[in-house]
């Protein structure tokens, strides 16, 4: 048998008619940017996460950078961030100007919230947590502490679309939510996309004119901009899209479950944890185990694709070595890029594939332990 990691083209094929006749119209209207698609997808989106604005921006890193730039967060400032995310995260920070501070990561593999605290200095201007892997990380606590040192407060839902916490979605506890629509999130567009949702009406206009050459009409530009704007044809689809995330979102979950059954007694693999009152929407599903390379290998010849997020935690990557992160410093951000190990996961995933992972994971520890004994 042969299993991807992801398989986008299934969704391709059920929804290949709306789709299609979704980029056909805006062409035909040429229709490219700033286009119909783009303000209706906006309206959209803001209305299923109940806030007040959603502006769509070129893509996720693009969407963390203007949220904490028009938040006014520049140099000399602190951001504080988990270690164990995409680089984005981090990369946002820098172009800010800011200082980007890692905390360690918890079991869930989201910030430990017992450790932001002692991060906080007078320089601290905002907390960044990221819903790594669709589950949302402890945000009701994030966001006491973000009010009890009037920090701001930006989360980074590029996983985690329409994750909830204690019932409320998140990226709607803080200043403002992150979206990536990367074609291999859970809800992906056609290329690079992204948006920004919150409340804050001043936010949000700042955030449109930033976006778009600093200007909100064509020709008055109120404030130096960039380019980064949600393209009409990646909205047009991700308009069909959004009709069914949360379908997707409840077939990921219920494959993880059926993953955590099967995978729970063999060899020494941590299947992962899910939180009590979240609701976690499996972006990715990622076990532990201290044999990784090797299982991966083998899974690997066996037809089983699987992947790493992430095999460096991004302070202890090449290209942040200059802020002197010690392995101690994050014990276990630095201990979990060893051991992690993503399973294949989406929507479609069948039983019978599912089995046959958990099979071949089996019958590795069973190899494993006979040329140990
Ligand atoms: C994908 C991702 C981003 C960035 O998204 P792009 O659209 O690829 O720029 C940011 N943060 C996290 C946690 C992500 O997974």
């Amino acid at each position: 048998m042969n299993i991807p990691f992801v398989d986008l083209k299934i969704q391709y094929k059920v929804l290949k008619k709306d789709i299609d006749n979704a980029i056909q119209s805006v062409i035909n209207k040429a229709d490219f940017i700033n286009g119909e698609a783009t303000r209706l997808f906006e309206r959209n989106f803001a209305e299923k996460y109940d806030v007040k604005h959603c502006i769509g921006v070129a893509n996720g890193t693009d969407a963390i950078y203007i949220a904490l730039k028009m938040l006014g967060i520049e140099k000399g400032d602190e951001v504080i961030l988990p270690a164990n995310s995409w680089v984005s995260s981090c990369e946002a920070v820098v172009q800010t100007g800011a200082t980007p501070v890692f905390v360690d990561v918890d079991k869930y593999f989201n910030i430990d919230i017992t450790k932001i605290e002692e991060k906080i200095n007078e320089k601290t201007i905002a907390l960044l947590p990221v819903h790594l892997f669709g589950q949302p990380c402890k945000i009701s606590e994030i966001k006491e502490i973000a009010d009890k040192y009037n920090l701001y407060l930006i989360e980074d839902c590029a996983q985690a679309h329409f994750s909830k916490y204690d019932g409320q979605k998140v990226g709607t506890f803080g200043d403002a939510g992150t979206f990536s629509f990367y074609p291999g999130k859970n809800m992906g567009a056609y290329g690079d996309a992204g948006a920004i949702i919150t409340n804050d009406d001043d936010l949000a206009e700042k955030v449109r004119m930033f976006a778009n050459h600093g200007a909100l009409v064509k020709h008055k530009h109120k404030i130096e901009g960039i380019n980064s704007r949600l393209d009409t044809i990646q909205a047009a689809i991700l308009n069909v899209k959004l009709k069914y995330i949360d379908q997707w979102n409840e077939m990921r979950l219920r494959n993880a479950q059926y993953y955590n059954e099967i995978l729970k007694d063999i060899g020494n693999i941590k299947t992962p944890e899910i939180i009590e009152n979240t609701t976690h929407i499996f972006h990715v599903y990622a076990i532990r185990t201290e044999h990784r390379d090797a299982l991966a290998e083998f899974l690997k010849e066996n037809g089983i694709q699987t992947a790493i997020h992430y095999p460096t935690a991004i302070p202890f990557m090449e290209a942040y070595t200059h802020l002197n992160y010690k392995p101690s410093d994050l014990p276990m951000s630095y201990k979990f890029q060893d051991e992690i190990l993503s399973l294949p996961m989406y929507p479609e995933l069948k039983l019978e594939m599912m089995n046959y992972i958990a099979t071949m994971i089996k019958t590795f520890f069973e190899t494993q332990s006979s040329t140990k004994s």
